[in-house]
């Protein structure tokens, strides 16, 4: 991890600070050091000066007879090691000097009365007033810092009186020489300093290192900070707020002259229904998995958000064109097909995409999102599982679209929906066996509007199960009308199991109208099948033992009919009305017909045929042994009311038809599903 520039300033003045703060520190030692080698050299003036007393006879000689015998010369040259100090001049009370050390050395020494090497000479006139403060006992001891050959590097330099008794003899100038004591204290200093030095380093160290720590755990903790923010925790994609952010930094970006981009709108197809039946924690790994598999999908480039629940959506940066995208979603759609194994069973969650293009749909953030949304709208009415380009009319269909779903809303507290029943015939396709109950919706402004219209709009806005019950009531209230032997089938939709409310439903709506359970049917389709296996297995087992048989609707349709006939305790099939319209055109329509027929058969499951418009179509369904009659052939849809049951004789009691030991002995066979179709579930 780097330094910031703020950092560097705090350390580069941590560091001033120090370096100051040594310097002072350095100043202070020196000068005290300096006042110190002065009072040491006060010391040893005193006592030479007391030392050389003793021989007051050699200082008369001197500095009184202006003599110096040879003995007295070599006991003058011995005070020259006196203590620190290492040359001396004697000058007379006059200030004149007489002697110098360095002159003993030359032998006969000779006194010469040098004025101009008097006290002060360096000073220059000033002599008077120094041998005043001599005389006063004012210190006049001066450090110096030697340079040149002659002189030692550091001394000092002092002025005594010299006197016997009250005469003042003269006065001696000495010279303290603090070399070696310099030099074993600067020794010592460098000793101390040295370690001083270590330690400081090595505190300094470990402060940095602290420091360094501690902003490095500030830096990590912002950024975790400023991660949860951005993200969304369960998946580790960009959160909403973040995405919008991003989006409108994009949409800004391209509209000065930036790239353009393409957004994508993707929904897991079937995750509601893998969530509902398999609990939270499955569908939170499906969305993880979801989540990696985009991310493999894009480039570091783009940017992967989940803006809740099974949504997500991509802005892919730099294309712009509908051929640039298409690799990209076909490729998202196929890594989204793979199935999840997730809490020890095989599901199938696949998606959708939804693609709309910076630019080209839609300049402003909210309204490309919006435009990619209806993409997707689009490529989930498409069958799921593919992806669609926004086009404008998307647009005409979504306001409709909504419009219709705030009609929806009220339909049923404004009593807008009513029921028609149509007739099913037995294979003679005389005898009455019941009515199939469809969904009507009459609209005061719209007209009527067709259930394939409405009903999958109800199940998306959430109003089905509502309205599904309320058919659920109304059917039973008609049927209980009826003669005892004919029965009333009920369309359920697959939103109608989620939860479990669907076995109290049905019970309530028995009880509530006094329908025997065995005259109500309810018809399934297979998407229902393939959302949540096991709990949809389950309800259907509970109904059945409430004695409510069960149909499976529009048979042939789905990827996989014939394989949930093992599973599941289906009462009668219905051949999807497609196959009976093409029974007259194709000859293998009606192979396959009556192949469907007499396996139904021989599983005992009755076979009903919906659809029949023709005489050809009938008999071609009669002779391949076909069970139910239905279709406009034989009577279409009508109210309640208009029903006459006409060909209600002859026909066995609906109590009878049921065949409870088949169920019980094919729904314990397990069989392996198919692994090759679309679907939540495998
Ligand atoms: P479905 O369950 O397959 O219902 C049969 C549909 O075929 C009905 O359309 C019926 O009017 C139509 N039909 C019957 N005989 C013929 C024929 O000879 N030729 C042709 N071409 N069509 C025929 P409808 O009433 O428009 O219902 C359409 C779909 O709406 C139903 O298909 C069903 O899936 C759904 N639906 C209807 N009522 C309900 C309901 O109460 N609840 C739920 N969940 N879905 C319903
Ligand atoms: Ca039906
Ligand atoms: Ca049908």
């Amino acid at each position: 991890m780097s330094l910031r520039s703020t950092d560097w300033k705090a350390i580069s003045v941590w560091a001033t600070g120090v370096v100051v703060a040594l310097v002072c520190l350095g100043w202070i030692l020196h000068l005290e050091w300096d006042r110190q080698l002065v009072l040491a050299a006060d010391r040893v003036v005193l006592r030479w000066v007391e030392t050389t007393q003793q021989d007051s006879a050699i200082l008369r000689e001197v500095l009184v007879d202006r003599r110096l015998s040879a003995p007295s010369a070599a006991r003058l040259a011995t005070w020259r090691r006196q203590g620190d100090v290492d040359a001396f001049a004697l000058y007379l009370p006059s200030g004149e000097r007489v002697l110098a050390s360095g002159d003993l050395t030359r032998s006969p020494a000779a006194l010469t009365v040098d004025g101009a090497q008097g006290i002060g000479a360096e000073a220059g006139g000033e002599r008077q007033g120094l041998t005043a403060r001599i005389l006063a006992g004012q210190t006049t001891t001066s450090l110096y810092r030697g340079g040149t050959l002659d002189e030692p590097e550091v001394y000092s330099q002092a002025f005594e009186p010299l006197r016997q008794g009250q005469e003042l003899l003269g006065f001696v100038e000495l010279r303290v020489n603090h070399t070696q004591r310099v030099m074993y204290t600067r020794q010592a200093v460098m000793r101390v300093g040295a370690a001083v030095l270590l330690l400081l380093l090595a505190l300094g160290g470990l402060a940095s290192w602290r420091i360094l720590r501690r902003v490095r755990q500030q830096r990590q903790a912002i950024s975790r900070v400023q991660y949860l923010a951005d993200h969304d925790l369960l998946s580790g994609a960009l959160n909403r707020s973040s995405f919008n952010s991003l989006l409108l930094e994009a949409c800004s970006r391209s509209a000065a002259g930036g790239p353009p981009f393409a957004l994508l709108c993707i929904d897991l197809d079937h995750f509601k229904e893998v969530n509902d039946s398999l609990g939270h924690s499955a569908g939170d790994e499906v969305l993880r998995v979801a989540t990696q598999r985009l991310k493999a999908c894009v480039r570091e480039t783009d940017h992967l958000a989940r803006l809740g629940g099974d949504e997500f959506a991509i802005v892919l940066a730099g294309l712009a064109s509908a051929p640039a995208v298409t690799p990209l979603a076909q490729r998202i759609v196929a890594a989204l097909a793979v199935p999840y194994d997730v809490a020890e069973q095989r599901v199938r969650c696949g998606g959708s995409v939804g693609v709309a293009i910076y630019g080209i749909d839609a300049t402003e953030p909210g309204e490309l999102l919006g435009r990619a949304d209806m993409a997707l709208y689009r490529a989930k009415a498409n069958g799921r599982g593919g992806f669609s380009f926004f086009d404008i009319a998307m647009e005409r269909q979504a306001m409709a679209r909504r419009e219709l779903a705030r009609d929806l809303r009220v339909a049923l507290a404004q009593g807008q929906f009513s029921l028609h029943f149509q007739p099913l015939f037995g294979r003679d396709a005389r005898s009455l066996t019941g009515y199939e109950a469809l969904l009507r919706w009459h609209h005061p402004v719209r007209g009527d509007v067709p259930p394939a219209e409405f009903v999958s709009l109800a199940e998306e806005i959430g109003v089905i199960n509502e309205i599904g019950g309320w058919v659920l009531r109304e059917a039973c209230r008609q049927a209980v009308t009826w003669p005892a032997s004919l029965t009333v089938a009920v369309n359920l939709s697959a939103m109608q199991f989620v939860g479990d409310q669907l076995e109290q439903r049905v019970a309530r709506a028995l009880s509530e109208s006094g329908l025997p359970a065995n005259r109500l049917e309810l018809e399934i389709t297979e998407s229902l099948l393939m959302s949540s296996v096991d709990h949809v297995l389950e309800v259907l087992r509970s109904l059945s033992r409430m004695g409510v048989t069960i149909a499976m609707d529009d048979f042939g349709t789905g990827y996989s009919s014939l394989a949930y006939l093992w599973r599941f305790p289906f009462d009668k099939v219905k051949i999807d009305r497609a196959f009976t319209h093409n029974l007259g055109h194709d000859e293998k329509v009606a192979l396959i017909v009556h192949s469907i027929i007499s396996l139904a058969h021989s599983l005992d499951i009755r076979v009903n045929a919906e659809g029949v418009e023709t005489p050809s179509q009938m008999a071609s369904l009669q002779e391949g042994g076909c069970d139910e009659l239905q279709g406009y052939l034989l009577g279409r849809p009508q109210p309640s009311e208009a029903l006459t049951h006409e060909g209600i004789s002859g026909q066995p009691d609906s109590a009878e038809r049921r065949t409870h030991p088949r169920r019980a002995f094919f729904s314990t066979i397990p069989m392996p599903l198919p692994t090759s179709r679309a679907g939540p579930i495998v």
